[in-house]
């Protein structure tokens, strides 16, 4: 359990431990500035909507969020959602029905699996970022209509997709493409718009507020037409109670940040920390920029043991295990921040080297 604000250091079951466990890589979600935006927000519009957005809880912070994507990423449509899971689950029930196909990568996240298969569609999984085996599968399936959906950074192994190649690939067999940005949205790319933002065959981007942007909810930017559609269409939208404005107005103040100078030099940061970490451990997965690494221990039950005893050391690091992995890659999964030292990325590689291997 939790107290107080997320950060760098942070409260957990009463005693202050440093985190490489979340997914607030850019150290936002504790910003004064986030909570002073959602404090104002809330003495002047109160603490909720009381609707869903398409009744009477349509409320004017949600309007300027959208706007404030629409112009950071350049796109003519955003929709927000209530989380990543909603717009995934929302925008893939809402595109796909029963007669269509989706092709998957197979390490796709939860909300694009529970997505797909409410949709009814015929399910396509493609090996893990396997282009070859994508074609494979397009060749293998017809369809009224269809979808290719990946993550563009994995949440698990911090590896990241070749946008464009994929993007080409799906054009030429005449299919769409949905694209996951949860854990690149304000880590990678010009004023940290993710990786998909430049490539023009990309349909749909899935983005969170709930990582970098240190706040929540989430979103999907597309086209106008797309956008209204899922205004009438998505259920998860259409039945559920719109975001609190304070929310809403946390998510806007953090893409301001995000934008700026400031936010050129926390990426900087947060790219210098991962370098130096990945330097120090050649074996921990992902890629360069990306400031997720997987340290596979492969025993299954051994890692919980592993992670209680870097706990005991003042380290949080998630133990992750099967079936949020594949089976025999029970793996610590290790999240930088922007706020982290590089000592402390020194006192993080020698201590868990000491506790794996002894
Ligand atoms: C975290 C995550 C989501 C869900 O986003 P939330 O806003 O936390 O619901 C969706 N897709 C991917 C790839 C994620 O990592």
């Amino acid at each position: 359990m939790v107290d107080g604000r997320q950060g760098v250091r942070v409260v957990v079951d009463g005693a202050e431990v440093t985190s490489f466990a979340s997914n607030d890589y850019l150290g936002l979600a504790g910003d004064d500035r986030l909570a002073h935006a959602a404090i104002e927000a809330i003495e002047h519009g109160g603490t909720g909507v009381g609707a869903s957005r398409l009744i009477v809880g349509n409320h004017r912070a949600h309007v300027e969020l959208e706007a404030a994507v629409m112009d950071w990423l350049g796109v003519d449509g955003v929709r927000l959602f209530n989380s990543g899971y909603a717009a995934n689950t929302g925008v893939l029930t809402t595109l796909l029905r029963e007669g269509d196909v989706v092709f998957s990568d197979e390490l796709n996240h939860a909300s694009i699996v529970d997505g797909c298969r409410l949709s009814r569609a015929t399910i396509a999984i493609y090996r893990h970022r396997d282009l070859a085996d994508l074609e494979r599968a397009m060749k293998q399936h017809g369809g009224r209509r269809r979808i290719v959906v990946s993550e563009t950074v994995f949440s698990m192994d911090g590896d990241v997709v070749d946008v464009e190649a994929l993007a080409a690939v799906t054009k030429r067999s005449g299919a769409s493409l949905i694209l996951d940005e949860a854990h690149a949205m304000g880590v990678l790319g010009i004023e940290g718009r993710g990786v998909a933002a430049a490539c023009r065959d990309v349909d749909v981007v899935i983005g969170t507020f709930g990582k970098a942007l240190g706040s929540f909810g989430a979103f999907a930017a597309t086209t106008k037409a797309i956008a209204e559609l899922l205004w009438n269409r998505a259920r998860s939208l259409v039945f559920s109670t719109g975001l609190p404005p304070s929310v809403a107005a946390a998510s806007k103040r953090a893409i301001e940040i995000v934008r700026s100078a400031e936010g050129d030099e926390r990426r900087a940061k947060l790219s210098a920390i991962t370098r130096q970490f990945r330097a120090q451990v050649p074996r921990a997965g992902g890629s360069a920029n990306v400031p997720i690494a997987s340290w596979v221990i492969g025993d299954d039950r051994g890692v919980e043991e592993i992670g209680r005893a870097l706990l005991r050391e003042g380290l949080l690091v998630a133990s992750v295990r099967p079936p949020t992995v594949p089976v025999g890659t029970a793996r610590l999964r290790i999240s930088f921040s922007a706020g982290h030292e590089p000592s402390e990325i020194e006192d993080l590689t020698t201590i868990t080297q000491r506790v794996i291997y002894g």
